[in-house]
């Protein structure tokens, strides 16, 4: 079942019967199953005894690099292998998403789409239904509670939040059970311009950042998504609430790079985790993946400045400002702190599993982001190198949760703390924070993380 609030018609044109299919623009929910703008693109097509075609545009997306394109090009090679199974047909094509949709709604019935919250991803929304001529309708498919449904402002912290979603969730939290479908898309000869079966060629020849490549760390896909995730219901989440404070216990989920990619919903998670019912763990880990995570869709959707040093409480700037003066206990250009070449030890080893794995662990993150802020000469170089970097190395990078979190180390969605050198009255981290786990476990992980992806690309 869909809830009528996850749907938005974005363009209210009539369905057109004699159209040759229902087309799903599929860009934020880049899955096969448990998706529900898929599923209601298939009701429609039942109904109107149409076949289905997905269409895909592969375009650049501000930031995206080699690493980036790799990990979705090969989750979609998956994506068509499962759709060519359920009878589904797969167009893929070097464009933008929203001129190849318009070019092929011109044969459609209606439009089917996911909803993305980041400002390019509305812009295209936005684009495509002016004038589009067909109905578009919008399903929600990454958040558990669309973002207006949950609140009507610019939440200030978790705490405000949390209680307007517990309200809610319950309702938006169904199962997407696969529709059969009636017509097959066999004879709709629909071509792509790009070939997925050979995908290290694909990302050859795109005019994007090649400097930052490929990781194995994560295998990509909605397959991979659910193995890892039944390792963590049966590993980590009985754990989660003790240990997910220790980079090294192997008791976080690693679930972000595939919720990037929309390769797995969040919906499905948390029935997982519910059904699996760890008690404390269960609960902690609703509280980040729901809570925490949807506190990031509210901050980019209704600060437009979502990706600036203005979009920061204004108590932080101001206090920010008068510490900006403050002796620094060094300073790094971006450029040393990108090559991981600090006097600390433990930041170096941070920052090499982010360039070489495109991962990090929370903590690490907050410690990472904190240094950053004491080490750069002002505060807005800071807020820059910071983001930069997050974006560049992180397989779960450019996402909400990038820009918000990013933010949370200068002060969003925090309180003011007792005043110290250069930080101000935003929260510090200091050495203290690395007491509370085994740093030298975590970076012998780490070593055994790189040496592993170093021997892959030999
Ligand atoms: C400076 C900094 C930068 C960050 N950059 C990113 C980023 O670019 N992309 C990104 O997805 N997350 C980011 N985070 C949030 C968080 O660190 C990651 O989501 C998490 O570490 C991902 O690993 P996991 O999936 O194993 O997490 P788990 O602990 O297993 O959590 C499960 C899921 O809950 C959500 N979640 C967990 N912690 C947070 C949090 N603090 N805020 C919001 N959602 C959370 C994520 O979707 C995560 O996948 C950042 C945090 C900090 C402090």
């Amino acid at each position: 079942m869909i809830h009528s609030e996850c749907l938005q018609v974005l363009c209210d044109a009539p369905v057109r019967p004699d159209g040759r299919y229902v087309l799903y623009w599929m860009q934020q929910s880049q899955r096969a199953e448990f998706n529900p703008a898929l599923e209601l693109a298939i009701e429609f097509a039942n109904s109107l005894d149409l076949p289905v075609l997905v269409a895909f545009g592969l375009t650049a997306f501000p930031e995206a690099n080699a690493r980036h394109y790799d990990f979705m090009l090969r989750g979609l090679a998956e994506v068509r292998a499962r759709l060519t199974k359920r009878g589904v047909a797969f167009v893929i094509r070097k464009q933008p998403p929203h001129e190849l949709v318009r070019g092929l709604a011109s044969d459609a019935a209606l439009v089917v789409c996911d909803r993305g919250y980041l400002r390019i991803q509305r812009a295209w929304r936005e684009a495509l239904a002016k004038d589009l001529g067909r109905r578009l309708i919008q399903v929600e498919g990454d958040a558990v509670v669309p973002v207006e449904v949950a609140s009507d402002r610019h939440e200030t912290a978790a705490r405000t939040l949390r209680p307007k979603l517990q309200r809610l969730w319950d309702d938006f939290l169904n199962a997407v059970e696969p529709r059969p479908l009636h017509r097959r898309a066999d004879g709709l000869a629909i071509a792509s311009d790009v070939d997925l079966g050979d995908v290290p060629r694909l990302l050859h020849s795109l005019k994007i950042d090649q400097a930052v490549g490929p990781v194995r760390r994560f295998a990509p896909g909605e397959g991979a998504a659910r193995s890892l995730l039944a390792r963590f219901l049966d590993d980590g989440l009985e754990r989660y609430a003790r240990d997910r404070s220790r980079p090294e216990a192997g008791a976080a989920s690693l679930m972000s790079p595939y919720l990037h990619f929309g390769q797995i919903s969040p919906v499905e998670i948390v029935l997982a985790v519910r059904r699996a019912s760890r008690g404390e763990g269960s609960k902690a880990y609703v509280e980040e993946l729901v809570v925490r995570r949807e506190l990031a869709f509210n901050h980019v959707h209704f600060a437009p400045n979502y990706d600036r040093y203005t979009a920061l409480p204004s108590w932080a700037r101001q206090s920010l400002a008068a510490h900006r003066d403050d002796p620094r206990p060094a300073i790094y250009t971006a450029e040393q702190l990108e090559a991981a070449d600090t006097h600390d030890p433990h930041w170096n080893t941070a920052m090499r599993e982010m360039r070489t794995t495109g991962y990090m662990h929370n903590v690490m993150r907050m410690y990472w982001g904190k240094k950053i802020l004491q080490w750069s000469p002002s505060p807005e170089a800071a807020f820059e190198t910071a983001l930069a970097l997050n974006n560049r190395w992180f397989l779960d990078g450019r996402d909400a949760n990038s820009f918000t979190n990013v933010g949370w180390l200068f002060g969003l969605h925090d309180r003011p703390w007792p005043n110290q050198p250069v930080f101000g009255a935003v929260r510090a981290m200091g050495q203290n924070s690395l007491r509370k786990f085994d740093t030298a476990a975590y970076a012998r992980q780490v070593e055994a993380l790189v040496a592993a992806e170093s021997a892959r690309a030999a």
